[in-house]
């Protein structure tokens, strides 16, 4: 089975108008390889205008959303919203709304289970934090955070998976490629024995963590390793350096 490389930028809450302009005009003089799928997430202020001037090949999502379709709910921004405004992605459970904003596992699997049903793709981010990864506990987390998510998918085709060890994302702590495709392959064979053998060679795993213009090709030549979610780097001219990864 070839899975199509995805590589997506996060770019959190950085940037103002002539940097988003900027980043547009970088993206728009990237070249795409043609087995690459490119989606950025800009701060919901911005998504509107680089999904007008972003050239239509690359994807805009969303870094987070609800899982109601309007209501009382402030500050929040619904899935259909979303769809309505051309938006067909959205990142959920990356580990800055798990830890700073308090975001469960099973808040993060509602809110998967939500944006599915109203039709947008999920980069869904799990991973484990350092004093996990030391005291032996990468996959527990991982498989315990990943379960959270499938119990609520029943439909793959429209989910990527992202897995992001906390002490590598801002850090410039990366992963080593045999370190990240240890855990890829792992997430991979979860994914057989609890989901289905098709999920498991469909579904797309990328790596996040400290990824640049240096490290992707070498990560992205790992048989599991899928592509990127890329913080950092994806604010700079070295994210078209990501993006050409693959090829
Ligand atoms: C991220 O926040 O998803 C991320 C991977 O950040 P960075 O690339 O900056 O480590």
């Amino acid at each position: 089975m070839t899975r199509n490389f995805f590589v997506g930028g996060n770019w959190k809450m950085n940037g103002s108008l002539s940097q988003v302009n900027s980043l547009v005009e970088i993206l728009n003089n990237a070249s795409v390889p043609s087995n690459t799928e490119v989606v950025v997430a800009p701060p919901a202020i911005y998504i509107d205008r680089v999904r007008q001037a972003v050239k239509k090949e690359i994807e805009v999502a969303a870094q987070n959303c609800y899982y109601k379709a309007s209501g009382a709910f402030t500050g929040e921004i619904s899935p259909e919203q979303l769809k309505d405004m051309g938006i067909n992605w959205v990142i959920i459970g990356h580990s800055e709304r798990r830890e700073i904003f308090g975001e469960s596992d099973d808040f993060v699997g509602a809110k998967t289970q939500y944006a599915l049903s109203a039709g947008l793709g999920v980069i869904a981010c799990i991973g484990e934090k350092l004093d996990e990864r030391e005291s032996g506990k990468t996959e527990e987390v991982c498989f315990r955070q990943l379960k959270a998510i499938a119990e609520h998918v029943k439909d793959w085709s429209h989910v990527v998976v992202a897995y992001e060890p906390v002490w590598a994302i801002g850090t410039g702590k990366v992963a080593t490629p045999e370190q990240a495709q240890e855990t890829h392959a792992a997430l991979r064979k979860w994914l057989a024995e609890n989901v289905s053998k098709e999920a498991a060679n469909n579904t797309r795993i990328l790596y996040g963590g400290s990824v640049n213009g240096k490290n992707a090709a070498e990560l992205g030549k790992k048989e599991d390793i899928d592509g990127f979610l890329v913080g950092g780097a994806s604010l700079k001219p070295e994210f078209a350096d990501i993006i050409a990864a693959s090829s």
